[in-house]
């Protein structure tokens, strides 16, 4: 896969997180976010909460979607686990990059032809102090690169890390590897537990593809305005 950005159109950089307890409020957002945007994620809070049906009526429903389940585990039960996600249809699957080498190989050999397997790097909510209390004793920079090229090495179609890290990203992975940052604020709304954080604009200036933005919408007064206003920072 050959990651042009200039072939995204505005409405495939954005995914909107829908981080709702509900299926019902899932579809009622997604109702008001409405054509702007063409992927949703469905993540933890919505799939334990629903489960695959949620997926399939999503599905039904014309949209795309992101399953966020940051799998890690022994490889063999990745693996699997990925083989059901495959078989829902789902466009991308999340796995986490500290699961190791094998563990990913086994998700991208189990993803079939159709589903993209993207690597979490480190999470949008840690920083270096967060990282030095589980025992990481690197720069986050440093971490999410290492993590960035096993991702490669094991055949994962994309990373998800934080806008501020795409560059560096982009330069030791080449361009072939898609990169999906969450940890995305407009300029002015509050930035919640993400640490590592730039505005819409900025995630596309520095090498983003595609952004994932769940409160700023989700919170938002009127969400369709909120995520109209992403769109735009990303013309
Ligand atoms: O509300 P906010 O815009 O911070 O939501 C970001 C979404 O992206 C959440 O659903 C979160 O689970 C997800 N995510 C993240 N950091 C990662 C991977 C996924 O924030 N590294």
């Amino acid at each position: 896969m050959s990651v042009n950005s200039n072939s995204f159109s505005v409405g495939k950089r954005l995914i909107a997180a829908l981080d709702v307890p509900s299926g019902d409020k899932a579809f009622e957002l997604a109702k008001v976010i409405g054509s702007d945007v063409e992927m949703v994620k469905i993540g933890l809070e919505l799939f334990c909460a629903e489960g695959p049906e949620l997926v399939k009526t999503f599905k039904a429903k014309n949209f795309r979607i992101m399953l966020d389940l940051k799998l890690h585990d022994i490889p063999v039960t990745v693996g699997r686990a990925t083989k059901r996600v495959a078989g829902l249809g789902c466009d991308f699957l999340t796995i986490h990059s500290g699961g190791g080498l094998p563990m990913m190989k086994e998700a991208v050999d189990s993803a079939g032809e159709q589903m993209k397997v993207l690597a979490v790097t480190v999470l949008t909510s840690m920083d270096a102090e967060d990282l030095k209390a589980v025992g990481a004793d690197s720069q986050v920079a440093d971490v999410v690169v290492k993590r960035a090229l096993l991702a490669k090495e094991a055949g994962c179609h994309g990373v998800v890390a934080s806008p501020k890290e795409a560059k560096i990203i982009r330069k030791a992975v080449g361009p072939d590897m898609l990169i999906v940052t969450p940890g995305v604020r407009p300029s002015s709304g509050p930035q919640g537990d993400q640490k590592r954080v730039t505005t819409p604009k900025e995630a596309l200036e520095l090498g983003a593809d595609m952004i994932v933005v769940g409160r700023p919408i989700r919170d938002a007064a009127d969400p369709k305005i909120a995520a109209r206003e992403i769109c735009q920072q990303l013309q």
